[in-house]
């Protein structure tokens, strides 16, 4: 049994990877300031007598013993990152920096939930990790992107300075139950959407592409990058290479729920990338993983949880 702490442990990826550690047998700290993240995602593991909860804000100082950390604290969702520019920065930044000390102090492994919005708006596709990126320094996405990019500095150098045991993981576009049914991003909105008869939003002409991983698959992908040899620290891609239009996910949306909602355009926010999709040769050869749950059978599962959350409301 490891003690693993969690930050953003009440977030949306956070509460699956709690879940996922306490049935494995781990006792888990939950670190949280609920910015974005709910007490409702994880008050179904509070019985656990191996599970425990703290609020607080990793920008400040934080000191316990355990063996790993995951480091997810961080808004996520566009509207929610860009709300608060500076703070989105200083959690990325400042964030890093407490938990690799802590896990310098105490010798624990420690792994970040980067993004692929390291790579900004993508001239080379897919992504892979060898690809620097092209990100705008001074744009609405900045605070989040470069605030990443920074962390990753910080990792890989508290790793060469330090000997930090650490593991990058980037993230591509990530859907499930758990996501906040205002946290703004796509696939929580058009199934909000859908769900309750209102228009579905494209914004721009709804042809620029993501590829979406459900859930479990990222939870796993984790897990098996946290266990990697320990002079494997990525930085490694974790996502689904399917590659679908914004359009393309409205309509598999609209024919899963039988919504009657109607598409209508909003203009394109500034920056936005245009194509997204991993190249996951590094994953499938180092951690033995790919993901297995395609796009139909993920989005039937988040539909049903927020079909079951939108009839309590
Ligand atoms: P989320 O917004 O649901 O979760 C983030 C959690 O961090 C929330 O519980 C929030 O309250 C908490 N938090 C925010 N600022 C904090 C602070 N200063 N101190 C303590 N807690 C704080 O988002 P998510 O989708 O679960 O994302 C989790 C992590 O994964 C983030 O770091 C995000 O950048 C990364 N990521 C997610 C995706 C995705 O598609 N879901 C893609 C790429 C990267
Ligand atoms: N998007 C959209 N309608 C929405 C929300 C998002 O068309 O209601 C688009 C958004 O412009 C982007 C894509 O969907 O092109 C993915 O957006 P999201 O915020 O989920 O993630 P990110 O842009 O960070 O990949």
């Amino acid at each position: 049994m490891k003690r693993i702490l969690i930050t953003g442990g009440a977030g949306f990826l956070g509460s699956h990877l709690c879940k996922r550690l306490l049935d494995d047998g781990h006792e888990v700290i939950s670190l949280d300031n609920y910015f974005t993240g709910s007490k409702r995602n994880i008050v179904h593991l509070m019985d656990n007598p191996y599970f425990e909860v703290v609020r607080h804000d990793v920008t400040m100082p934080f000191f316990i013993e355990v063996d790993e950390i995951y480091n997810l604290a961080c808004p996520a969702s566009p509207i929610h990152y860009q709300y608060n520019p500076i703070k989105t920065v200083k959690t990325s930044v400042m964030g890093a920096v407490n938990m690799l000390g802590l896990a310098k102090r105490i010798k624990a492994k420690i792994l970040q939930a980067s993004t692929s919005e390291v790579y900004g708006d993508p001239l080379v596709h897919p992504q892979k990790e060898d690809y620097w990126g092209h990100v705008n320094p001074i744009g609405k996405r900045s605070c989040y992107d470069e605030g990443k990019r920074v962390a990753e500095t910080l990792f890989i150098s508290y790793h060469e300075q330090n000997d930090v045991r650490i593991k990058i993981a980037r993230i591509f576009n990530t859907y499930g139950p758990n996501m906040h049914p205002h946290d703004g991003r796509v696939v929580s909105n058009f199934i909000v959407q859908a769900l309750k008869g209102e228009d579905i939003t494209i914004y721009g002409d709804g042809k620029q592409t993501r590829s979406f991983q459900y859930v479990d698959d990222l939870i796993e992908g984790f897990i098996r990058l946290m266990d990697t040899r320990e002079d494997f620290i990525g930085p490694v891609n974790l996502g689904n290479p399917g590659e679908f239009t914004i359009l393309e996910l409205a309509e598999k949306v609209i024919e899963l729920t039988g919504s009657k909602s109607k598409l209508v355009f909003k203009p394109l926010p500034e920056d936005d990338p245009l194509q997204r999709q991993p190249d996951i040769t590094l994953a499938k050869k180092e951690l033995n993983w790919e993901p297995k749950i395609p796009l139909e059978k993920g989005l039937v599962k988040t539909i049903n949880y927020f079909d079951q959350l939108l009839s309590e409301s």
